[in-house]
């Protein structure tokens, strides 16, 4: 299963990083073709463009008119005729009509959209210059990278007299931004591939990060039973070596120390208990099934009834509580047993995660918004990482092990869950070696 995972999503990685790049090259050929197929239908229509203009191009205008048609029965006269015919397109076409020429076969070559600049030009041998240049042709013939030119030869037919006596003609078509009308033409298979592309990356996203907080539950999951094993077999191997020197007859028959024993006893149980408690607590979160009894409580009384419960490991690792109560309306209303637990955890915390000498600080103060309760240590203290997540459930600082302490990462996530449903606030303030902070804030009852 753990090699299964990074195989699965190399080859998914592999597949779709494949996907794309064949994408990517079958566009660019299809870019390539659809180029060609452009360029073939405008040599099309220039080619039927230019054989309208030779056509034309032999006849006089005048001798459409038959009356004014001489009798030209001599060979010779017939040459003279053919060399008065207009020997050049300029002279017989004007700009316009050829742009019109050129526009009603680029329609009828479905390029209706196709824009372009043409010029005509003549070379006679000795001489080289443009006969006709439609508008724009200048600003548009330079850009060679965007632009394409396409050459028409416009040859007088084969066999006339003329063949070699007239200035040899071309026609030269620019089409702008050829690149542009090609991607037109594709936009809608573009938009597809991109658009599926996206939902297959998407879909992967989803399913690796799915696969990924799986993995990371099931990692959490094993750590909670590790600490859950750790934190019962304690008190159970306790319990049993204190059932063992209570079956001693040296022990039985002493009552002080039967005392010292049962009291043993008794303590694990107690701390047992608190597990299965913090636990559940945590079940019936999962469950949003907390169901607070809210009443008129006083935080004073809370706090100092939940010191007491402490009062034997703060002596016991040379610890101090400094408690300033005030505030000087201390009633809210609240779940007495959850918000007593809420304290309970957060004095908790600030016992296990310090060195001896605990500096433990409580004050209360009544803001305009409600009651202040700060509990201030001088312990372990956090990097600003862990900070951001110890409201997480199942979070535990791996370096926060001091004297052995194990827990199962349940307790800030339950006083955020009931700090939350209180409608309060709750805010840690932790330097990495010098302490924490947490001050909580509950709306007064109204
Ligand atoms: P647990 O104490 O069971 O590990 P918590 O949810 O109570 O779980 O705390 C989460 C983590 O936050 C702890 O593992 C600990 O590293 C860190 N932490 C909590 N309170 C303190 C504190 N007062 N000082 C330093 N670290 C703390």
């Amino acid at each position: 299963m753990k090699r299964i995972f990074p195989l699965i999503i190399l080859l998914v990685t592999l597949s779709l990083v494949g996907i794309i790049v064949i994408q990517v090259s079958w566009f660019r050929s299809m870019l390539l073709v659809k180029e060609e197929q452009l360029a073939d239908r405008i040599i099309k229509a220039m080619g039927m463009t230019g054989e309208e203009l030779m056509a034309q191009k032999g006849t006089l205008p005048s001798l459409k008119n038959k009356r004014a048609r001489p009798n030209l029965t001599w060979p010779s006269d017939q040459l003279m005729m053919e060399l008065m015919k207009p020997s050049t397109i300029s002279e017989k076409f004007t700009t316009f009509e050829v742009q019109e020429k050129l526009r009603k076969n680029f329609n009828a070559h479905g390029l209706k959209d196709t824009p372009f600049e043409f010029v005509i030009t003549s070379d006679a041998g000795f001489l080289a210059y443009d006969e006709l240049r439609s508008k724009g042709f200048d600003s548009v013939v330079e850009d060679t990278v965007r632009n394409r030119s396409y050459v028409y030869l416009l040859q007088v037919p084969g066999g006339s007299n003329l063949e070699g006596l007239v200035p040899e003609e071309a026609m030269v078509v620019v089409v702008p931004n050829v690149k542009h009308i090609v991607f037109r033409e594709l936009r809608w298979m573009l938009g597809g591939a991109i658009l599926f592309t996206l939902i297959l990356l998407a879909a992967f996203y989803v399913t690796v990060s799915a696969l990924l907080r799986q993995k990371k539950l099931s990692e959490i999951k094993n750590d909670f039973i590790n600490n859950m094993t750790h934190e019962f077999k304690t008190p159970l191997a306790t319990i049993s070596l204190a059932v063992d020197a209570l079956r001693t007859e040296k022990v039985s028959a002493d009552k002080e120390k039967m005392q010292y024993f049962t009291g043993i006893i008794k303590e694990e149980n107690k701390r047992m208990n608190k597990q299965v408690e913090t636990i559940l607590q945590a079940a019936l979160m999962d469950r949003q099934e907390i169901q607070l009894n809210k009443r008129p409580v006083h935080v004073h009384a809370i706090i100092e009834q939940v010191l007491e419960n402490f009062e034997l490991q703060l002596q016991s690792r040379n610890g101090h509580a400094d408690v300033q109560f005030n505030a000087k309306d201390d009633e809210i209303m609240a779940d007495e047993v959850h918000f007593t637990n809420l304290i309970n955890n957060l004095v908790d915390n600030a016992v296990k995660y310090s060195k001896d000498n605990l500096q433990l600080k409580i004050c209360t103060n009544s803001t305009g918004k409600g009651l202040q309760i700060k509990i201030e240590d001088n312990g372990i203290g956090m990097t600003k990482e862990s900070v951001k997540r110890i409201f997480e459930k199942f979070y535990r600082v791996h370096t926060g092990n001091l004297h052995n302490v194990k827990g199962f990462g349940l307790g800030l996530s339950y006083v955020k869950t009931i700090v939350d449903a209180h409608h309060g606030k709750i805010k840690v303030d932790s330097t990495l070696g010098k302490g924490t902070s947490f001050t909580i804030e509950m709306p007064y009852a109204k």
